[in-house]
């Protein structure tokens, strides 16, 4: 295919996208999970931050090596996130946590993609990001992913302090946020079973990136964008 006709595909491929959205919906808000959601796992981005917090605590916080998969892991799936944990148990400086471990040279990892761009730039929904990372890491992830106008706010991990996903209080504030009193209105989409169960709960239809679910976890799975059209218009 020649570049001029790799553009006219694209521009169709928009098209084909924006008169499969323009019917009616029954949501008007969708929160994007962030990191693992807008891209792959396959891009390694999300396995090199663990990286860099597990060089955090070692570095930063003398904390034992061999403890630190062991105390990740805890403070995880009690707290949230890690540096949820960290904050319940040690001394932390949140801010410098999330700026070392989100300190990774971007472009080597992420690229974007102009059909899931097209795609989400079609949805008659109000937009938001929802993630447990800060805001500077999404503003430069969805910078990179060229994604970042498609976007109203960002609702990060300060946002919902001291809360974050899957916690209930946190989706409280999203909504909030949002300007979205009715959560059956909203559409939680993330890679975390967690995550899309506690959105569930909420009375949110929840969609999980990247595999398939068991009853519970989620209302629709997708891992092709080209798939999402299909699970908001059945709904
Ligand atoms: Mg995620």
């Amino acid at each position: 295919m020649t570049p001029a006709n790799c553009a006219f595909f694209q521009i169709e491929s928009e098209f084909a996208s924006r008169v499969l959205y323009n019917r009616a919906m029954k949501f008007s808000t969708i929160f994007f999970d962030l990191d693992d959601t807008l891209y792959p796992p396959s891009t390694n981005l999300w396995k090199a931050i663990k990286g860099r917090m597990n060089d955090y605590m070692r570095d930063r916080m003398n904390l034992p090596v061999e403890k630190i998969p062991e105390l990740r892991e805890k403070y995880y799936l009690q707290y949230g996130t890690t540096m949820r944990g960290l904050q319940a148990n040690h001394q932390l400086d949140a801010d410098d946590f999330l700026a070392y471990v989100h300190d990774l040279p971007l472009s080597d990892y992420l690229t974007p993609d102009p059909l899931q761009r097209s795609i989400i730039a079609s949805l008659p929904t109000r937009n938001l990001i929802f993630t447990n990372a800060d805001i500077h890491h999404a503003e430069r992830v969805l910078n990179v992913l060229n994604l970042r106008d498609l976007f109203k706010s960002i609702v990060d991990v300060n946002t919902v302090t001291p809360y974050c996903k899957p916690m209930p209080e946190s989706f409280d504030i999203a909504m909030k946020l949002a300007g979205e009193a009715d959560p059956s209105r909203c559409v939680m989409i993330d890679d975390l079973k967690r995550t899309t169960r506690a959105a569930r709960k909420t009375g949110m239809f929840s969609i999980l990136y990247g595999e398939a679910y068991m009853n519970g976890d989620a209302d629709a799975s997708f891992s092709d964008w080209h798939q999402l059209a299909g699970i908001l218009e059945a709904q």
